[in-house]
């Protein structure tokens, strides 16, 4: 499965019951003006064209499309690399190519290199938000209310302030840190966003993923999930993943040879912390690797690992792995330097 994958199995960058799904290619504007004027902008003889899972079918079209307009002397080349986010950029295409186009992910970090062409979502989120005002504090009472959502919302992002604000709201919103590109924004292994002075968060999205996190983030919060895709509103209740962290840690307190990931993802290496657990473990040894799958793990006969790349791998896909898989902060608990009450969601800062 994938590294961004929600609990129902899809990925940031896969668009299978995501509401993104695009029935018709005008639906999505992917920018090709812009990246034609670039390619003679730069006099480009190769570009490199990487999309997400969801949106690699389109790139055949893509590259058609760019073929027409350019001179016949321009190659272009697909990414066949997984991705999942913009932490995964095709570096090894990237330095080959004049132009490189990131498809499908907002920037995790501006470069003159890349022209990011991000997708937006075209599902109404008012008919949600306008359920989700039952799960809401009386704005009367209490008119603070936390705003945040995903990339693929942020078309809307103003709007939905702006609606929260006619119906009596203070709504509030930050900028988390420099891994997100939006105010109100959130990732997968980022909420900084919701660093916000209310005790109501409005998460406006679909998956569970992400409101899991803020949810484990931010426990002091009500989280309320307002999902347009699939027409619901939920709380976040992170009792259910707690348990099941709890159960991995367990059985990652028997291990004596530990294998720690570290993932050679651009947007994903936390050296530091694998350093740091190797310096303080003489069983320990540091797996490098890109993709972080189960089959490239089996045969390395260790007890358990930690895995200081993307940690929807280690939460979502956990369960696949053949030895219990634990974050950083898990693994802390796992060897007894931690008690098991200070289990955290693993969160990512910063860029590269
Ligand atoms: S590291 Fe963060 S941005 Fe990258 S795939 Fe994982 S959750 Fe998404």
């Amino acid at each position: 499965m994938s590294q961004d994958a929600s609990d129902e199995g899809y990925s940031e960058g896969d668009l299978r019951n995501t509401g993104m799904d695009l029935r018709h290619d005008r639906e999505w504007d992917y920018e090709l003006e812009r990246i034609v004027d670039e390619i003679e902008e730069r006099d480009a003889e190769k570009v490199g064209l990487q999309f997400p899972e969801g949106l690699k079918r389109r790139g055949p079209a893509v590259a058609d499309d760019l073929r027409e307009v350019v001179d016949d002397d321009v190659t272009i080349m697909l990414s066949g690399q997984p991705c999942y986010g913009a932490c995964d950029l095709d570096t090894y295409l990237m330095r080959r190519t004049d132009v490189f186009v990131h498809f499908g992910h907002s920037p995790m970090k501006e470069s003159d290199q890349i022209i990011y062409v991000p997708l937006f979502s075209n599902v109404d989120p008012f008919p949600i938000l306008e359920d989700s005002l039952d799960e809401l504090p009386d704005p009367e009472e209490d008119p603070a209310v936390g705003l945040v959502t995903t990339a693929q919302h942020m078309n809307r992002f103003g709007e939905m302030v702006e609606w929260l604000e006619e119906r009596g709201y203070e709504v509030h919103t930050r900028k988390g840190d420099d891994r997100l590109t939006y105010e109100g924004q959130v990732l997968g292994c980022n909420y900084a966003s919701a660093d916000i002075d209310a005790d109501h968060v409005l998460y406006v999205g679909g998956g569970k993923f992400h409101p899991m996190g803020l949810a484990m983030e931010h426990q002091e919060k009500h989280v309320v999930i307002a999902d347009p895709v699939n027409n619901v509103v939920t709380i976040a209740d992170p009792e259910q993943f707690l348990k099941q962290r709890y159960a991995t840690v367990h059985k990652a307190m028997d291990a004596e040879k530990w294998g720690v990931i570290f993932c050679t993802k651009i947007g994903q290496g936390r050296w530091e912390v694998a350093e740091e657990i190797l310096e303080n473990n003489d069983n320990a040894y540091l797996i490098t690797m890109d993709e972080v799958t189960p089959d490239r793990l089996l045969n390395f006969n260790m007890d358990a690992f930690v895995n200081t790349g993307c940690p929807r791998i280690t939460t979502d896909d956990g369960p696949q792995f053949h030895k219990p898989m634990v974050t950083p902060g898990e693994y802390e608990i796992a060897m007894g330097n931690k008690p098991l009450d200070e289990l955290e969601f693993d969160t990512f800062h910063g860029t590269w």
